[in-house]
């Protein structure tokens, strides 16, 4: 048993309302791994689709909340909105209303150049502009409800991830995060902690993202852990990696948004 458990709740899980998910995924898949991972709460945060409506990713809201009495896991019921520069919101706070936490994803840069074929992100220099401008605007949205950045400044698919975050000084990092914290938006503990598209250190861990985590810190921000799971196999064995990540950078108890703390 962890002496001190800071990663008892996971807010990015996604089912098969997703779809880049495998379709045997729900909500319930996630439950019999719970109690291993040490995780007493779970938010499924599907994405929302433009092409498919809000009602589409509200679907599984009824089913999620019967769900609650059939364990002692608790369920939160999130999404994840995309936020495309230059575009408006996908959600405003009569929208964002249904939901009991909204995370705001602006680094989906595989989708930023599906949707700006114009848009030159040629260089790591341009997608490292674009990361951290559009960090910034999720950070003056006011949805309303509880709302996080997730996998804050981890450009998506695009190429060059280490050089991208090498070029993020911390002059740039603390100005990203700052914002955050005066506008109340959780900062994600996430998966690009231990994703091998970035260096990796001999704990299986990003030097350069814990080092944004404990900027962040610094800053005043509230974090919230995400293993951003798909199926249960990308669930399994996370957490002990990303609370490794939160002690590395300094987070305590206190430092957690509220969703995150049981
Ligand atoms: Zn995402
Ligand atoms: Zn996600």
């Amino acid at each position: 048993m962890r002496l001190e458990a800071l990663c008892v709740a996971d807010l990015h899980l996604h089912t098969n309302l997703s779809l880049c998910a495998p379709s045997t995924t729900t909500a319930e898949s996630y439950l019999p791994y719970c109690e291993q991972e040490g995780i007493k709460r779970i938010g499924i945060s599907n994405h929302l689709y433009l092409h498919l409506g809000l009602e589409y990713t509200l679907q599984s809201c009824e089913q999620i909340r019967a769900l609650q009495n059939r364990t002692s896991v608790q369920l939160l019921f999130g999404c994840e909105m995309e936020l495309h520069y230059g575009r408006p919101p996908m959600l405003d706070r009569q929208s964002a209303s249904a939901f009991d936490y909204v995370l705001v994803a602006p680094s989906h840069i595989f989708n930023q150049i599906h949707h700006y074929r114009d848009f030159d992100l040629s260089t790591p220099e341009k997608v490292r502009h674009l990361t951290i401008e559009n960090f910034k605007q999720a950070c003056y949205l006011d949805l309303g409800v509880p709302t996080a950045i997730c996998h804050p400044l981890y450009p998506i698919c695009a190429p060059d991830q280490q050089e991208i975050l090498d070029g993020m000084d911390d002059q740039m990092l603390g100005e990203c995060y700052t914002l955050a914290a005066r506008h109340e938006k959780s900062i994600e503990i996430h998966a690009c902690l231990y994703r091998n598209t970035v260096t990796l250190d001999e704990e299986g861990l990003s030097p350069s993202y814990i080092r944004m985590l404990s900027i962040a810190k610094e800053c005043g921000c509230r974090f919230h852990f995400g293993s951003d799971a798909h199926a249960p196999e990308t669930f399994i064995g996370k957490h002990a990696l990303l609370e490794r990540a939160a002690q590395r950078a300094g987070i305590r108890w206190e430092d957690l948004w509220q969703p995150a703390r049981v």
